[in-house]
């Protein structure tokens, strides 16, 4: 998600102090009433500090999109990642300031019209104190914003016109093998909570129609009963998005894991997505397999492969079953 760069309120201070001075220093030369000139002077100081401050937090404002207009699996993704209601709150607090200096920029307007000039400089203090005072409110308002900055930088960018794909099963299975074997190029890699290696999107075109294949290392390989609330979380996000899930199996077994425990890690996933068709894959057929053993593990023949991932055999086959 794009959020511009975050000031801290001692750079959006500095900033509108120093041209509020400026715009100041400019009336100086100006021939203004001598009587009126000390005051009109303070007052443009103080409200072009306000505007240039208002503008700078407007900036920022206008740059975050609205969270509850986007797609639901980034509403997810921003809630895992950093928190909506943390997100809200500091948008809620700029929001706050921008309000108060506004206030400010019309009390003070006000304020110096009914003053003589010769006290024009101790009210113009009094306002840059309170201007002070309601930008370092919003230091850790700031802060959060600066480290949610920091932690969506790298969100995956989803086709949600694409059929979309998602992939899981056991380390070691063949899943990023298939991936690149479906979609060719180098996929794209974005950070996905939860993953060490993040989320990997790969992309095809069948007939016309995008398809968008999702691998998420580290999330939907693992036992999902080990899985916490927000991994699970996590994975509900990727609920979103999939309109089938390719399991993977490795029936030769050189992953390092029995089909038994491979079938258990299935039904968890099963539940975990409930409606969602599931295409079962076997790969790794090019290693020499005990077709009767792997057999037992067959739900669902209609929607089962036997693939090699490796040597690209079957893969159209499931182009096919995508499609269908
Ligand atoms: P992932 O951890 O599930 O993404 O698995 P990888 O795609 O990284 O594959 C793990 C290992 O299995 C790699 O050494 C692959 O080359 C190998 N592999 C993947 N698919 C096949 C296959 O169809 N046949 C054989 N023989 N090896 C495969």
């Amino acid at each position: 998600m794009m959020i511009p760069t975050i000031p801290t309120p001692d750079e959006i201070l500095d900033k509108g102090f120093s041209r509020g001075k400026k715009a100041a220093d400019l009336l100086r030369t100006q021939k203004i009433p001598k009587h009126l000139k000390g005051k009109k002077i303070e007052e443009r100081r103080v409200v072009t500090a306000c505007q240039v401050i208002k503008d700078k937090l407007k900036s920022i404002l206008d740059a975050v999109p609205e969270i509850e207009e986007l797609h639901p699996f980034y509403q997810d993704y921003i809630d895992i990642t950093v928190g909506v209601d943390s997100m809200k709150q500091a948008l809620g607090a700029l929001n706050w300031a921008y309000g108060i200096l506004a206030q400010l920029e019309r009390e003070y307007s006000r304020k110096f019209k009914r003053t003589p000039s010769e006290r024009a400089s101790s009210i113009q203090r009094e306002a840059y104190g309170r201007i002070a005072s309601v930008v370092n409110k919003i230091e850790k308002d700031l802060d959060f914003l600066d480290f949610a900055k920091s932690k969506l930088r790298n969100m995956p960018t989803i086709d949600f016109e694409a059929t979309t794909i998602v992939i899981a099963g056991f380390p070691n299975v063949g899943k990023s093998t298939l991936l690149r074997q479906i979609s060719g190029a180098d996929p794209q890699v974005a950070d996905y909570p939860f993953t060490t290696k993040g989320i990997q999107i790969g992309h095809t075109e069948r007939h016309w129609k995008s398809i968008q294949i999702i691998d998420t290392p580290g999330l939907l390989d693992r036992p999902v009963l080990e899985m916490n609330d927000i991994e699970l979380n996590a994975i509900v996000a990727l609920e979103h998005l999939a309109d089938a899930i390719l399991f993977i199996f490795d029936g030769s077994e050189t992953c390092g894991f029995h089909l038994e425990s491979q079938y258990n890690l299935l039904k968890q996933i099963e539940k975990i997505f409930g409606e969602i068709p599931i295409i079962y894959l076997f790969n790794k057929m090019d290693i020499e397999q005990d077709k009767e053993y792997i057999n037992q593990f067959v739900d669902d023949p209609e929607n089962t492969l036997f693939i090699s991932a490796l040597d690209g055999e079957g893969i159209d086959k499931i182009n096919e079953i995508i499609n269908r």
